[in-house]
């Protein structure tokens, strides 16, 4: 019996046998053509492009949701007219037309792959896109989710998007990755999911087909080949998990009724069923950008936006919605906003910097926003990705002005600038929420997309939960709130831990909601408070996490 140490980004407890992706990387052979078969291998080329983003965007409707535009980006990506004209140019000069595709997309993985930063984070969606395409024109089966009639625990280097939307919860009990750090899609999509899932997991490669594993999404912990007294422990605790959700409902509170709204993060009208029926009281980030990657030439219409806000509002009535202004640049990127070469996009023009650049685009947005809500009775309130400082604040809180907008404007925490001076950043808007994704990834000077740094993203970092504590009580001297709406909102243990420093609301994938109800509602405020000393208190992120764990379970 073997212990192997992941990431833990999707909870709940799988035991269960190891099936391998199929991500056999097809290299066709190298055979040179005549001249007179070009065009018809040109054609065959062309075909198999669109018959693959037809196919990506058809998986997208089926999944709907975040899924739904990550497949999207994906189709666009299979259909780039430069990767294309790459591809008909190496025909002509004798490749097949998967031998030409094979090699256009190896060299653009190239240059995606040494550019750093976010687009080494594309790699996998830009293999998966090559591997569809060329699997199509050998005529083999799709490399992707083993076919099982058994439940399985899927096990792969990393899951490519188009992948992961279509896992069957009901096959599929439980997931591993070798890459992917706990904010990468792959995990966010897991938890959309609601399958357990580990990332991170080094050697994950190397498990026997077919070798019974036991996988804890909680701490991240991998047994393989358990025991009979191993797998009965875990059994119980699943038991006792699932009779923990069973017995909590309502509003989000700690035991002995210290309130702590729990709201959903959406990334679009598609996301808003779940999020009603996993009892979200509102939602408390609600991502536009998905809603501007249907067109990389221009931003949707007024009109469009509209609509699309209009949905989410309408479902909920008297409820708190809370919209982020478009997040582009960086890991989403967008075309027609892009700054151009940067040697560090994350680094760069993206967020709010990218709308002070572009204020038609800002001011299309929030007037869109403010005639959403007209007649509405929902709170709207209105934040910025990516605020560094007072200046940023004032910028935004004057947009939001200017376009007539009534509701509440508040600053996203993203920046560790933005945590330290949270006082002066208050001075212009009226609540903080903090992005713990950006904000340890900036913290640690970790790309959130590189599995190789996952340890230092991990959101129990004690450095993130000083930043999370100055932000929070920055925010109850201003009299103003201050919730979570990155990842570490949906880890229940840490929920407990981020009550404990103060924070007001946690925002989460809907699937996590019940989890952390059921935490919260194990737990006494003053409780959660000792496990927030203790866990700042540790060396370390596990430390952390043990020293609350510690604290809250009693021992
Ligand atoms: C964050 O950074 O924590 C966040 C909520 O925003 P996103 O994950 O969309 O960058
Ligand atoms: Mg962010």
């Amino acid at each position: 019996m073997d212990k192997l140490q992941g990431v833990g980004v999707s909870h709940g407890v799988a035991v269960g046998q190891v099936r391998h992706m199929g991500t056999a990387v097809l290299e066709p052979p190298a055979r040179q053509i005549d001249a007179e078969e070009a065009p018809r291998e040109q054609q065959r080329a062309r075909q198999a492009v669109e018959a693959v983003a037809a196919d990506l965007t058809a998986r997208g409707e089926l999944a709907g949701g975040e899924a739904q535009a990550v497949l999207e980006a994906q189709a666009l990506m299979a259909q780039d007219p430069e990767l294309i004209a790459d591809v008909e140019r190496r025909v002509t000069v004798g490749g097949t037309a998967e031998r030409a595709v094979y090699d256009a997309f190896s060299t653009y993985r190239e240059l995606l792959a040494g550019a750093g930063e976010y687009l080494a984070g594309r790699v996998a969606d830009l293999d998966d896109v090559r591997n569809r395409i060329v699997a199509r024109l050998m005529g083999v089966p799709m490399p992707g989710v083993p076919d099982s009639d058994e439940p399985y625990v899927l096990v792969a280097r990393d899951l490519a998007p188009a992948d992961t939307a279509l896992l069957d919860p009901a096959l599929v009990l439980g997931f591993v990755t070798e890459e992917g750090g706990p904010t990468s899609h792959s995990a966010i999509l897991a938890r959309a999911l609601g399958v357990p899932a580990v990332v991170a997991l080094p050697g994950a490669g190397e498990l026997a087909e077919g070798v019974v594993v036991a996988v804890d999404g909680a701490n991240g912990e991998v047994v393989v080949d358990p025991d009979e007294a191993e797998r009965e422990r875990l059994v119980r605790v699943a038991a006792e998990h699932r009779a923990a959700l069973a017995s909590a409902s309502g509003p989000g509170a700690t035991s002995d009724g210290h309130k702590v709204p729990l709201l959903a993060n959406v990334g679009g009208p598609a996301d808003v069923a779940a999020a009603v029926e996993a009892g979200a009281e509102g939602v408390g980030l609600f991502r536009t950008e998905f809603l501007f990657l249907d067109d990389s030439e221009r931003a949707p219409s007024e009109e469009k936006q509209v609509a699309a806000y209009r949905a989410v509002l309408e479902a909920f009535p008297e409820g708190r919605v809370v919209v982020r202004v478009l997040d582009a640049g960086a890991d989403k990127p967008l075309a027609f906003l892009s700054p151009g070469e940067e040697p560090n996009p994350a680094l760069g023009v993206r967020g709010l910097r990218t709308l002070l650049d572009h204020p038609e685009v800002l001011r299309t947005q929030l007037t869109a926003l403010a005639r959403a809500a007209e007649g509405l009775p929902v709170y709207l309130e209105v934040m910025a990705p990516m605020v560094a400082d007072r200046a940023d604040a004032r910028a935004f809180a004057d947009a939001c002005r200017e376009a007539g907008l009534t509701a509440k404007v508040g600053a996203m925490v993203e920046i560790p600038s933005a945590a330290l001076r949270a006082r002066s950043v208050l001075q212009e808007v009226e609540f903080l929420s903090l992005g713990t994704n950006d904000l340890a990834q900036y913290t640690f000077a970790a790309d959130r997309q590189v599995g190789a740094v996952a340890r230092l993203q991990d959101p129990w970092q004690p450095a993130l939960l000083d930043l999370v504590a100055l932000s929070a009580e920055a925010a109850k001297a201003e009299g103003k709130s201050c919730g979570v709406c990155g990842e570490a909102a949906a880890d229940p243990l840490l929920a407990c831990v981020l009550t404990g420093l103060g924070v007001t609301s946690l925002s989460m994938g809907a699937s996590a909601i019940p989890h952390v109800r059921a935490a919260l509602a194990q737990h006494t405020f003053a409780q959660c408070e000792r496990a927030a000393s203790a866990a700042r208190a540790a060396d370390g992120a596990e430390r952390a996490r043990q020293a609350a764990r510690a604290v809250l379970s009693g021992e």
